[in-house]
C-alpha cells in the first residue's frame, strides 16, 4: 500500500469492526415496530460500539465523481414523498465524522473521492440508524454512489476502504437485494423473478463467489426486473468488498416486503 496521509494515520487502531448490508425497504421502517426494525435494534445492541459509521446508501447518487460528506452536523434528509407527517418530523441528530471522512478520501488514492459539504443523511442511512443506534451518539458520514462506474469499479473502490474496519469504522451498505417499486403488491405474493434473483444472491454471498455477484447481468431479464435501476444493488458490493477471508456471513431479515422487495440483509464478522 502506498503511503497514507496523516488523517488516516492519526486514527487509532481497533479490533476489526463487523460490516453490514441492510435492506432498508419502506422508509416507514424508521418509525414502525415490525420484524425488520426489531432485528435492526437487536443487531445494534449486539455490535461492538463503532468509533464512526460509514453508510453507502442507494439514495446518494452522483455521476462522474465519488463524494464523501464532511460535516460536523449532517442534516436529516427527508428524501421521499407521500408519507405521514410523523415520518417527516423525524430527525437523526448524530454528529458527523470529519476526521474519518478525510481519512476515507485519503484512502481512496486510486479510485479518488472528493469532499462534500452539502449532503447529510438520506433515508437509506437514517431510517436504519434511528432503529439500530437510537441514541444517535456515534459519528456518521456517507459516501456517494458514482453511477458512471460499473460494478467492477465500485467493487475496486470499496476494497480500498477495507483498512477503515481496523480503525473502528462500521461500514454499512444500505439498499435492497431486490428492488422494483413498480412490482409492489399488497397481497404478499412474491413473483418468480424476485425469488430467483434473491436466491442467486443468497448463494453467491454465502459462497463468497464475487464473480457471481459481479456477473448478475447473466440473469438477463430477471436482473432487469429485480433492479430496473442499479442504485439499490450497488451498496451490496461495499461490505462484500471489505470482507476478510476468515469471516462468516450471517443473513438476517430474509423475507420479502410488499411482495417483491427483498429485505435480505447480512452481517460480516
Ligand atoms: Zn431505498
Amino acid at each position: 500500500m502506498a503511503t497514507l496521509s496523516n488523517a488516516f494515520a492519526d486514527l487509532k487502531s481497533t479490533p476489526r469492526m463487523p460490516a453490514l448490508f441492510v435492506g432498508h425497504g419502506n422508509p416507514m421502517n424508521a418509525i414502525l415496530d415490525n420484524e425488520y426494525s426489531r432485528e435492526w435494534r437487536h443487531i445494534g445492541e449486539a455490535l461492538p460500539v463503532p468509533k464512526a459509521i460509514l453508510v453507502v446508501s442507494a439514495h446518494w447518487m452522483t455521476r462522474g465523481a465519488t463524494l464523501v460528506h464532511i460535516g460536523n452536523n449532517p442534516k436529516t434528509i427527508h428524501d421521499f414523498g407521500g408519507f405521514p407527517p410523523e415520518l417527516f418530523a423525524q430527525q437523526y441528530a448524530a454528529p458527523g465524522a470529519p476526521d474519518f471522512a478525510q481519512a476515507t478520501i485519503d484512502l481512496l488514492e486510486e479510485s479518488h473521492a472528493h469532499s462534500d459539504e452539502r449532503w447529510g443523511l438520506d433515508h437509506g442511512a437514517w431510517s436504519v440508524l434511528i432503529q439500530m443506534f437510537p441514541k444517535a451518539d456515534i459519528p456518521v458520514y456517507q459516501l456517494s454512489l458514482d453511477l458512471s462506474k460499473d460494478l467492477g469499479a465500485h467493487f475496486k473502490l470499496a476494497e480500498e476502504l477495507k483498512a477503515l474496519r481496523e480503525k473502528g469504522v462500521l461500514i454499512i451498505g444500505s439498499g435492497n437485494v431486490v428492488h422494483n417499486l413498480r412490482a409492489l403488491s399488497m397481497d404478499g405474493l412474491t413473483p418468480d423473478w424476485s425469488l430467483q434473483f434473491d436466491q442467486y444472491m443468497a448463494d453467491a454471498i454465502a459462497n463468497k463467489d464475487m464473480g457471481k455477484v459481479l456477473d448478475v447481468a447473466q440473469l438477463g431479464r430477471v436482473t432487469q426486473l429485480a433492479h430496473p435501476t442499479i442504485e439499490h444493488f450497488l451498496p451490496i458490493l461495499y461490505p462484500l468488498a471489505v470482507m476478510a477471508e476468515d469471516e462468516k456471513v450471517n443473513f438476517f431479515n430474509e423475507s420479502f416486503d410488499l411482495g417483491s422487495i427483498s429485505m435480505r440483509s447480512f452481517v460480516l464478522s
